[in-house]
C-alpha cells in the first residue's frame, strides 16, 4: 500500500502489545538484537522501493544485511546517542573507537518523566552547545586517579584529553571495578568497560593494575592532584545469620565470582576453594566473557538462593542466578524493586523475572537467616 501511494522507501520497525510492562522493549524499541531484521528481510522482497532496518542493529549485522541486499539502509537510535560520531568512526575504519550503547534505556525513560534525554555512557549528549567541556588545561597537571571502574577511567580519560599528565591506580588486576560483576549479569555493561580500557591504553595515561594506593605510595609521587574514584563503601544491614558460613554479602559475592576474596572462598567447602583457585590459576576469572559462559556450567552457589535486597544489584543478580538454573527468592524490604533503574529496563528485569517464577517479596520485614532457612514477614 505504501508503495503503492508513492512513498520513495519503508522504515521497518513494529508496535509491541501495551497491554504488557515490556511492550516498550518489545517494540518499537526491540531489546532483541536485529529483532525487525525478519521483517526487513520480508519487506525487502515484496516491494521494489528502498528498505530502512532498524532496531538494536549491531554493526556487523547491518554490514551482512547490506551485503546480502536484505536492506538497504540502516538506521540508528540509541547508538548515535552513545556515540553521534559512530558514521564517521565506521568510515574512518576506527569501529573500536565508537563508544557502545549499553541498553541501560536511560534516555528513553527520560520521556516518562518528562526530562531532557541523558545517556550513561555520553556525558556530552544535550550538552553539545557546551564546546567548553572538553576544552584544553591550560597548565597541565599530574594527577593520579585511584580506582580503575567506569567513573576513575572516565575520569582519567577525559583529564587525559585535556592535556594533564595521568596516573590511574587500581588494587585489582583488571579495569572495570564493581562494573564488572555488572558486565556478568548484563553483557553490554562489559562492552563500555572495554572500550573505556582501550581509550586509556591509546592516550598517554599511566595504568598500573594492581597497585593499591596507600599515603606513602600517592606522597612518593607528589601528585598535584589526586581524585578518589574508588565507589562506594557499602556495609550490610544487620540481618540476624548474616555471618553464618552460608551467607555472602555483595562485595563476598563478587569476589567469589572472580576467585578474589580469599576470606568468602574460605566459606566454601575445600572442592570449591580448589577449582576457584585452579580457575584463577589459568587466568579463566579474569575474562567476564569466559565466565558468562562457564557460568551457565558450574558457579560455587547453590541450587535455591534468597537474595536480600531487591535494588538494582539484587535484581540484576537474581537475572544471572535465574539464567543459570538457580531457584531465586528475592526479599526487599522497601515498597518497590530496584527503583534506581530506568523506568523501561525496570519494568522489563521485573517481568522477565517473574516470567521465569523468580519469586519477588517486597516489603519484606523481621528478616531472619537460619542454617536453611530465611524467615521474614
Ligand atoms: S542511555 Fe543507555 S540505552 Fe540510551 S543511548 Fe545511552 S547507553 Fe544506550
Amino acid at each position: 500500500l505504501a508503495e503503492q501511494a508513492g512513498a520513495d522507501a519503508i522504515d521497518v520497525s513494529a508496535y509491541g502489545n501495551v497491554g504488557k510492562s515490556i511492550a516498550f522493549t518489545e517494540a518499537p524499541l526491540v531489546h532483541e538484537p536485529g529483532g525487525f531484521l525478519p521483517f526487513a528481510k520480508k519487506a525487502k522482497a515484496a516491494l521494489s522501493i528502498p528498505i530502512i532496518a532498524v532496531g538494536r542493529l549491531e554493526l556487523d549485522q547491518a554490514e551482512k544485511g547490506l551485503a546480502a541486499s536484505d536492506f538497504d539502509m540502516v538506521a540508528m537510535g540509541r547508538k548515535l546517542l552513545a556515540d553521534p560520531e559512530l558514521p564517521g568512526k565506521v568510515m574512518a575504519d576506527r569501529t573500536a573507537d565508537i563508544r557502545p550503547c549499553i541498553y541501560c534505556y536511560i534516555c528513553v525513560s527520560q520521556i516518562f518523566i518528562n526530562q531532557p534525554l541523558i545517556c550513561a555512557v555520553n556525558p556530552r549528549l544535550g550538552q553539545e552547545h557546551r564546546d567548553d567541556l572538553i576544552a584544553s588545561a591550560g597548565q597541565s597537571k599530574k594527577i593520579i586517579v585511584i580506582g580503575g571502574g567506569p567513573g576513575g577511567m572516565e575520569a582519567a580519560r577525559v583529564l587525559a584529553e585535556r592535556g594533564h599528565r595521568v596516573s590511574l591506580w587500581e588494587k585489582d588486576k583488571d579495569a572495570g571495578g564493581t562494573a564488572r560483576i555488572a558486565a556478568l549479569a548484563y553483557e553490554p555493561n562489559g562492552r563500555l568497560i572495554r572500550w573505556l580500557h582501550g581509550q586509556l591504553k591509546a592516550l598517554p595515561v599511566e595504568l598500573q593494575f594492581g597497585k593499591l594506593a596507600t599515603v606513602e605510595a600517592i606522597q612518593a609521587e607528589n601528585p598535584d592532584q589526586v581524585i578518589v574514584a574508588t565507589g562506594a563503601a557499602r556495609t550490610a544491614p544487620d540481618i540476624p545469620g548474616k555471618n553464618l558460613p552460608h551467607v555472602f554479602d555483595g562485595d563476598q559475592m563478587r569476589g567469589l565470582l572472580f576467585g578474589t576474596d580469599p576470606v568468602a572462598m574460605k566459606k566454601l567447602p575445600a572442592y570449591k576453594q580448589f577449582m576457584l583457585f585452579c580457575a584463577r590459576h589459568l587466568q579463566i576469572l579474569r575474562s567476564i566473557g569466559l565466565l558468562r559462559v562457564l557460568s551457565h556450567v558450574w558457579m560455587p552457589i547453590k541450587k535455591k538462593v534468597v537474595i536480600i535486597g531487591g535494588g538494582l544489584v539484587g535484581v540484576e543478580l537474581a537475572e544471572f542466578l535465574q539464567e543459570r538454573g538457580r531457584d531465586i527468592t528475592v526479599l526487599e524490604p522497601g515498597a518497590n524493586l530496584a527503583p534506581e533503574l530506568s523506568i523501561v529496563r525496570r519494568s522489563r528485569v521485573i517481568y522477565m523475572l517473574r516470567e521465569h517464577g523468580v519469586a519477588l517479596h517486597t516489603g519484606a520485614s523481621s528478616i531472619e537467616i537460619k542454617d536453611s532457612v530465611v524467615i521474614f514477614e
